[in-house]
């Protein structure tokens, strides 16, 4: 990250490390969270709730995965961002529960960069509209954009995604809407963090680099 940081002339203190923990249990997580981690990601609200019963407190949680309406209730109060937001019907959900728990939900706004039919997120040429519907959800603060890439071997084939999330995050911020301030770019990954801090990566996602995959730790 230091390195990175350096060829691109940022500050360290300006990218944030968040540990994916999703595959990790909850001891494993325990271990991480002794280790001084303050940002845990995890992707699924079954998986997440017991480790959020047990260092709820301890940690600034992320939820990462894909969310459905239905599980909005579980995820909004427990997480301090929610990294998915691809679609209305969400967001209208996430308006709801925030409304009624007296406390505006920070979200960012999954975008489809890179147009994977497999990916879930919103198709960049609808994102200014979606924007535009979201200005009025008072409870809905869009912090940001996220992405993931696709997966590659050559990891300079990322790099014009992250470049591409990085300019339509001025296309939203241009809006100027109170509401959507999308001051981050959530991408990077284990395989490409390195080149998502270049292209400007506020918060970078890392599991298995980081924590392992849970398997042999
Ligand atoms: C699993 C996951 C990550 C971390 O993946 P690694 O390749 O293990 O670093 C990051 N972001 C999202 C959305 C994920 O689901």
């Amino acid at each position: 990250m230091a390195e990175a940081c350096l060829r691109s002339g940022r500050q360290t203190e300006d990218v944030r490390l968040i540990a994916v923990t999703k595959y990790l249990n909850l001891q494993q997580t325990g271990e991480v969270l002794a280790l001084g981690v303050k940002d845990l990601g995890e992707s699924r609200v079954q998986d997440a709730a017991e480790k959020l019963e047990a260092f709820g407190h301890r940690a600034t949680w992320h939820f990462i995965g894909h969310l459905q309406s239905n599980k909005v209730k579980q995820v909004v109060g427990a997480f301090a961002y929610i990294h998915s937001l691809d679609r209305l019907s969400l967001a209208e959900e996430i308006q709801r529960r925030s409304l009624q728990l007296g406390r505006p939900s920070r979200c960012f706004l999954q975008v489809n960069v890179s147009g994977e039919v497999s990916k879930f997120g919103i198709d960049p040429k609808n994102l200014l509209d979606f924007v535009e519907k979201l200005s009025s959800m008072d409870h809905v603060h869009v912090v940001g954009l996220m992405t993931m890439a696709p997966k590659t071997s050559q990891v300079e084939e990322v790099r014009p995604y992250f470049r591409a999330l990085a300019r339509l995050q001025k296309s939203v911020q241009a809006l100027r809407i109170p509401t959507i301030t999308a001051e981050h770019l959530s991408m990077g990954m284990s395989q490409d963090f390195e080149v998502a801090i270049e292209e400007g990566a506020t918060m970078i996602r890392v599991g298995t680099a980081l924590v392992g995959n849970g398997v042999d730790a």
